[in-house]
């Protein structure tokens, strides 16, 4: 019997693909996003699709005890739903800074304690977090964003040590550039073009399969057995 699988942000992208490869493997999920008609969309079996923005816990911890009361406990959550707005500190607007802060790591901490309590007591489970290579090194115009991403890091090792002894694995997933939505949230076309050109000259990004491959990968090692992190980009991402 396949375990209980946990996703945030699986209603485009990255989420989503990780979504069909751990569907294919036959674990029930639970998905989490805002765009719940993009989860059913999905409609993939064995799979309850919750209307959750993360920076609610309250609303986090209810659709995983849902999700728990169908298919039992959660062997794994993948936090990954997130958000990048590109801009210049000088003229970015401050609320694009929080939106960042509150869903990328706030919502983050608000995933890794629905489900870190269980965990402990059970002495098993997985949580693989969804970074950035922009949070293992800065890039222009991405000042807060690579601030929630180097954060990611920070606290994914952090805890990983605080619950280690407990069997309990946390993994950290830094992808460089992947073709998906996450660009167009920016409001600067400036920048936008920029970084669409500079995904030209490392001759395109990978594709979301390409992570969900190694989120796959990761999560499919014995329980003894912790990936602390791997970075995962275009060969020819600089
Ligand atoms: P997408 O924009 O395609 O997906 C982002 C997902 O996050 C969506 O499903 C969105 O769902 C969800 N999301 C955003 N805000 C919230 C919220 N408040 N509550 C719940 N869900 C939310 O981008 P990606 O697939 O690329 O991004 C996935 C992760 O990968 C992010 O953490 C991103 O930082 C990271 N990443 C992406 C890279 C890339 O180049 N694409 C590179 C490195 C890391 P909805 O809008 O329906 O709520």
């Amino acid at each position: 019997m396949k375990k209980l699988i946990v996703i945030t942000g699986a209603s485009s992208g990255i989420g989503e693909a990780i979504a069909k490869h751990f569907s294919e493997l036959g674990h029930p999920l639970l998905l989490i996003a805002r765009r719940l008609d993009k989860l059913k969309a999905l409609n993939l079996p064995n799979t309850l699709c919750e209307q959750v923005d993360i920076t609610n816990k309250a609303t986090f911890e209810a659709a995983v005890e849902k999700a728990q009361s169908l298919y039992g406990p959660v062997d794994c959550l993948i936090n990954n739903a997130g958000v990048m707005l590109l801009g210049q500190v000088s003229e970015q607007a401050p609320a694009q800074w929080q939106t960042m802060f509150d869903v990328n790591v706030m919502g983050l901490l608000n995933g890794m304690q629905t489900v870190l309590a269980p965990m402990i007591q059970a002495n098993t489970g997985t949580i693989i977090n969804i970074s950035s290579i922009a949070g293992r090194k800065t890039f222009g115009d991405h000042a807060a964003y690579c601030g929630t991403k180097f954060a990611v890091h920070a606290i994914s090792e952090n805890i990983r040590e605080e619950v280690a002894d407990s069997n309990v694995r946390v993994v950290t997933i830094a992808p460089g550039a992947v073709e998906t939505e996450l660009l167009s949230h920016t409001t600067s076309d400036n920048i936008k073009a920029g970084y669409e050109s500079w995904k030209d000259s490392m001759g395109g990004a990978i594709s979301p399969d390409d992570i969900a491959r190694t989120v796959i990968f990761a999560y499919n090692q014995p329980q003894n057995v912790c990936i602390r992190e791997i970075v995962v980009a275009a060969t020819k991402q600089q």
